[in-house]
């Protein structure tokens, strides 16, 4: 075979190379150069069908056996599904075909042969297991259905950056090793820092609070949040994307609403995208304002559903799907006890409460935030009172000593949006090349 990826068509780089989709009948007698993945051979006898796939779609190459030369022929013939081709030839309309039109080929030329084993059927004619599918990543992403999900992932994120932005936020980015020091309650994953021990961060917590002392007023950031504890379940990853938020001089119940707009416009963004149809059928956008209902009314409901929960325990996530088929919709659920929610979270007066809330979809939660406590006394004392070392935290107490506003945030989890959102049961098909308790490769 001719070239086999020891020879660059460098016209191929530049500005001559079209995409599948963007050629059309109306082009039919002009030359043209496509590039991509053999998707499938089709050999009817004296005439010979490649189709071949580039990020677009696809395209058919049509060869008749009496009018091409001998080589070219063969050459179609022999190549390897999956293999990297480029190929020059003339447009033809052709209503039986992928976007209407054919191309009768000039020259082929194969850039890379692909081995015969593939792992996977990137046309999605053979099904494959999750994990066999995460153990091949590279080519599942080939698959129509997987390809259309990171496409998504990347809209949702261009998404919440739009709509942050247009509200005056800052984008900050925070640092993922960090001390000792943590806000408890979640097992991080130790790493080696020079003579000393660190930790990945499990939320940017501590560093965007610090930065309502700083006068930035709105922040976001988007980044891994690192979670070490040994789930084995349809919703937790080791490492996640979080979206997370905090904003000064306002209280819970803005951030909630900043919230509720932020799923309900991301929403709209993917009902409009053209492939989302290969993912689902059943995105709707949500009707906001979301409904809330306070910890002590889930609590009754639930009791009232068959699954008691004791006053001051966190919902199980039966109690989750529980409530959220009561409710089906997306919900709130406000004035989570102290006891289950970290030091930060405001306390309610003359109550064991606090203004928490968790933003719920009917399958799982979405998001966790609150009003935070901004003064420097009462965060020492809840410190303390969880258990934990105020020295420790000298760094983030020292940002309350020197005037810190009022402020409120949320932490977003974006496999969790996207699965939920998406219809998707397993948090994992969300993620490129997911973390969990087995899977550290790819
Ligand atoms: P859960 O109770 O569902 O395990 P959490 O309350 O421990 O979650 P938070 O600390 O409140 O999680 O984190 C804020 C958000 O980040 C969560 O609402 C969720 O969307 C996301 N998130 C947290 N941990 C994980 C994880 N291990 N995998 C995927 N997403 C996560
Ligand atoms: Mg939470």
């Amino acid at each position: 075979m001719r070239n086999e990826g020891n020879v660059v068509n460098m016209k191929l780089f530049g500005r001559n190379r079209s995409y599948s989709n963007e050629i059309t009948a109306e082009h039919s007698g002009e030359p043209v150069s496509i590039a991509g993945w053999v998707h499938e051979k089709r050999d009817l006898g004296g005439l010979f069908f490649l189709l071949v796939r580039d990020r677009e779609g696809l395209a058919q190459v049509t060869l008749h056996k009496r009018e091409v030369d001998r080589e070219l022929f063969e050459q179609a013939r022999k190549v390897p599904r999956e293999s990297v081709v480029a190929i020059d030839g003339i447009i033809k309309g052709e209503p039986k075909a992928p976007g209407g039109y054919e191309l009768l080929p000039k020259r082929i030329e194969v850039l890379s042969v692909a081995s015969y084993d593939l792992p996977l059927d990137p046309t999605g004619k053979v099904g494959a297991e999750l994990d066999t599918r995460l153990d091949a990543r590279f080519m599942d992403l080939r698959s129509e259905r997987t390809k259309h999900i990171f496409i998504i992932r990347s809209q949702v994120l261009k998404a919440i950056r739009d709509f942050l932005n247009e509200r005056g936020f800052i984008e900050i980015n925070t640092p993922k090793i960090v001390s000792a020091a943590t806000e408890g309650g979640t097992a991080l994953f130790p790493i080696s820092y020079f003579e000393r021990e660190a930790f990945l961060n499990q939320s940017p917590q501590l560093y965007k609070q610090m930065l309502i002392a700083s006068g930035f007023d709105k922040v976001f950031e988007i980044a891994p949040i690192f979670r070490a504890e040994e789930h084995d379940t349809t919703k937790h990853l080791n490492e996640a994307m979080s979206v997370d938020i905090e904003v000064a001089f306002v209280s819970a119940e803005e951030v909630m609403r900043i919230l509720e707009e932020l799923i309900a416009f991301v929403y709209s963004k993917v009902a409009l995208y053209p492939g989302l149809d290969s993912v689902t059928t059943q995105l709707e956008v949500p009707k906001i304002p979301f409904q809330r209902i306070r910890y002590d009314e889930a609590i009754e409901l639930l009791a009232d559903a068959g699954e008691p929960i004791e006053w001051g325990d966190d919902l199980s996530t039966s109690a989750e799907h529980k409530l959220g088929a009561r409710i089906g919709a997306h919900y709130f659920i406000t004035e989570w006890p102290r006891a289950i929610k970290p030091f930060y979270a405001q306390p309610i007066e003359d109550k064991e409460t606090t203004n928490a809330f968790d933003l719920m979809h009917p399958r799982l939660e979405l998001a966790s935030g609150s009003q935070r406590v901004h003064s420097y006394e009462l965060l020492k004392q809840n410190i303390e009172s969880k258990g934990l070392s105020a020295a420790s935290f000298a760094f983030y107490l020292d940002a309350f000593r020197y005037g810190m506003p009022p402020h409120a945030g949320w932490g977003l989890g974006v496999e969790r949006l996207l699965m939920s959102m998406l219809g998707i049961e397993n948090v994992r098909e969300v993620v490129l090349f997911p973390r969990d308790r087995r899977r550290l490769v790819p």
